[in-house]
């Protein structure tokens, strides 16, 4: 059990009122706990929103160790505050930071700071149809260094930002650029760890997708260029002939918690499912024999992304009717109606804020 010291803010910010947007409002307080090494964790403490003072030394600054969680806290129709298999978050974090040489954080005590901050800032959880609060833990590297080593210090933190319905108007498909020229990740790299790093190498891709009009990048096997793997910030799912099938974790694709979700969901209903290697050739050649049914991403931000178009290369495949497939709506409703509170949790995902 972390001793949280809270501080509470004396000038609270007004609440935004209008379209919410996505990561750029913060509430009025902030979760923050240092590590020395000697001495491990400590000073886990609650205080008002506020800027941080680093040395321009900070090792984060020069060699990127740190690393990043995502979740969300829901306002059900009771008024109870829900989080979504934080423990996931907790594991996942340590999985994360022992790539990256971090010390690790009990993962009771992540699930507790993580609850405790939720908890002083619930009355920011919107209550609009598709909105929660996103809530972002992080750690960093702040030893001021510039030699190439682990840091003897970090800083974990908690922030939390009020985000609006990902979709505005309906779950509309996206279009996906497969990314030829460059990885995201290798096999013994950092692909499955949640860290600035993977995201900064993604973005030259993402740039040439958004020129050409697709919304998000679906990243190769780094070696062979030849399996899917994921995308930009979200898992990639197909049905091809009734099955549903997504790439198998190999140690360069981020092991999604929706990705899990939706995985133990499907083999509840009976439906066949399959994690193994998919090339862009089967997906090509499914296509062409009518067999690629639906595609859709799942992340934490979307919770389901049904796709309408992948480019590859000269060929554009388009899939369905441009509306979202029965399979991915019934799961965007079904991982929604279990977040929310509005159906049965029979799974045990669903965790109360006090
Ligand atoms: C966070 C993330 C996902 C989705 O994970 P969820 O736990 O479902 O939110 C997928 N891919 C990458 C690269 C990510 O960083």
């Amino acid at each position: 059990m972390l001793d949280i010291k809270i501080t509470k803010t004396t000038s609270p910010k007004a609440k935004p009122t209008g379209k919410l947007g996505f990561g750029k409002i913060f509430t009025d307080h902030m979760f923050l706990m240092n590590y020395t090494r000697g001495k491990g964790w400590h000073d886990p403490r609650i205080e008002p929103f506020h800027d941080l003072t680093l040395s321009p030394a900070c090792m984060v600054f020069h060699y990127g160790q740190e690393m990043f969680e995502g979740l969300k806290a829901y306002k059900a129709a009771d008024g109870s505050n829900y989080l979504f298999r934080p423990d996931m978050n907790a594991k996942r974090t340590n999985n994360t930071n022992d790539r990256l040489c971090i010390p690790q954080i009990p993962v009771e005590d992540f699930v507790q700071a993580v609850k405790a901050i939720v908890s002083v800032d619930q009355d920011w959880i919107p209550t609009e149809p598709g909105t929660s609060l996103y809530i972002r833990p992080f750690i960093i590297a702040t030893e001021p260094f510039l030699g190439v080593d682990v840091s003897e210090t970090f800083l974990f933190m908690i922030i939390l930002s009020p985000s609006g319905a990902y979709y505005e108007s309906g779950l509309e498909p996206v279009g996906i650029w497969i990314e030829d020229e460059y990885v995201r990740a290798v096999r013994g790299g950092m692909g499955f760890a949640k860290t600035g790093g993977n995201y900064a190498a993604s973005l030259a891709g993402q740039v040439k997708a958004h020129d050409d009009g697709y919304s998000q990048v679906l990243w190769l096997d780094g070696v062979e260029r030849k399996y899917i793997e994921e995308v930009g910030a979200m898992n990639i799912f197909f049905k091809i002939d009734g099955k549903i099938v997504t790439p198998m974790l190999n140690g360069s694709i981020l092991p999604g918690i929706t990705r899990d979700s939706v995985l133990q969901i499907c083999r509840d209903w009976g439906l066949p499912t399959e994690e193994r290697r998919i090339s862009v050739d089967d997906l090509l050649e499914a296509q062409a024999n009518g067999k690629l049914e639906e595609v859709f991403g799942t992340g934490t931000a979307a919770v389901i992304s049904p796709v309408g178009k992948l480019r590859y290369k000269d060929d554009v495949m388009v899939i369905g009717d441009g509306k979202i497939g029965e399979i991915s709506q019934k799961l965007y409703d079904t991982v929604t109606g279990i977040q929310l509170g509005k159906i049965e949790d029979k799974f045990g995902w669903r965790v109360k804020v006090d």
